[in-house]
């Protein structure tokens, strides 16, 4: 196949990229670098089959060529982001969906939209399942991602419906791991950067909000699954082992040897107060389940940043 991936330059774009070079598939990744980095391509220079356009993918697209496939990644994803970029996050879900989709069309590519668990919002229904509609603020601050994704999601459904594309939707919910952004503002790279500065750990609230943790390996597994299969509705992929802030603070901690605790701020307004991912639905349809343990994943995560952290001295 040839695929491309816009947001290749970012955390999870530049993920599949490898994946889909080590499976034998030509990639092309586009970008316009606002939140990726030329960082997480750079050991690609010079394969054949890899290819990267800067580009902002809200603009016309254009690639010569043919295209099987288009992986929609392109969007700044970061709590943080949403006040530092809020129109540039609406653009990208709203109009960098749609050039892709017309891309697809022209090209008779099939497509794949990086969703989130974000458009269940602030969640009543414990774990999300694909078949519940959400509780987002339609203008509160995360509402540029939130309803960026789910005017993506109606706008892939659209297009699915109206020109008969091959659509696929994946509902991604909290992923980390190497490549993210040390200053990025989730908690991951938060409280792993001041683990290892010896700093205290900043937990939101009273840190009773829960997350379930997703290794990008098994998340990359799942989207490529998602990719090859039938399955035209949106599925979760997601890792379902929920842990409250308070309790990931005091692990990564433990892990790291940091003496400084933990200090506590306030939670931002519409934090999610819980969220964990149903995967009944990717067990069945994709055969797929996480493999990587939290303890696993956070080792590697936490060596990623040491190393990027002595790299900066
Ligand atoms: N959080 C925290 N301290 C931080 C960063 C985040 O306690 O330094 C909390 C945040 O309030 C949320 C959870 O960790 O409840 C996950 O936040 P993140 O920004 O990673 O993404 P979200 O899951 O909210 O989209």
């Amino acid at each position: 196949m040839r695929v491309l991936i816009t947001g290749g330059a970012g955390f999870l774009g530049s993920h599949l990229c490898d994946y889909f070079l080590n499976k034998g598939h030509q990639v092309i990744a586009m970008d316009n670098l606002i939140t990726g980095s030329t960082r997480n391509i750079e050991h690609l220079a010079g394969n054949d089959n890899f290819h990267f356009i800067k580009q902002d993918v809200t603009e016309y697209i254009y690639v010569s060529g043919p295209i099987d496939a288009v992986l929609h990644f392109a969007s700044p994803a970061s709590p943080i982001d949403f006040d530092k970029f809020p129109i540039k996050i609406l653009k990208v879900g709203a109009l960098g969906t749609h050039k892709a989709l017309g891309l697809c069309r022209e090209k008779g590519a099939r497509f794949l939209l990086a969703s989130t668990s974000e458009v269940y919002g602030d969640p009543l229904v414990h774990p999300q399942r694909e078949d519940y509609w959400g509780n987002v603020n339609p203008i509160g601050g995360r509402s540029c991602y939130d309803e960026a994704k789910r005017f993506a999601e109606a706008m892939t459904m659209a297009y699915h419906r109206q020109h008969g594309l091959e659509t696929r939707i994946v509902r991604i919910f909290n992923t980390y791991g190497p490549r993210m952004r040390l200053e990025d503002g989730r908690v991951v790279p938060n409280f792993v950067g001041q683990a290892l500065r010896g700093e205290p750990l900043t937990v939101y609230g009273e840190g009773s909000q829960t997350r379930s943790f997703c290794y990008y390996s098994d998340l990359v597994e799942g989207i490529y699954r998602l990719l090859m299969s039938d399955e035209r509705l949106p599925v979760n992929i997601g890792n379902p082992t929920e842990i409250t802030i308070l309790e990931f603070a005091q692990r990564i901690n433990e892990m790291t040897g940091n003496q400084a605790g933990i200090i506590h701020e306030p939670l931002p307004p519409n934090d999610p107060k819980l969220r964990q991912p149903d995967i009944t639905k990717a067990r069945r349809v994709l055969n797929w389940e996480p493999k990587v343990g939290l303890e696993e994943g956070l080792r590697q995560t936490i060596a990623y940043f040491q190393q990027r952290m002595n790299e900066a001295k």
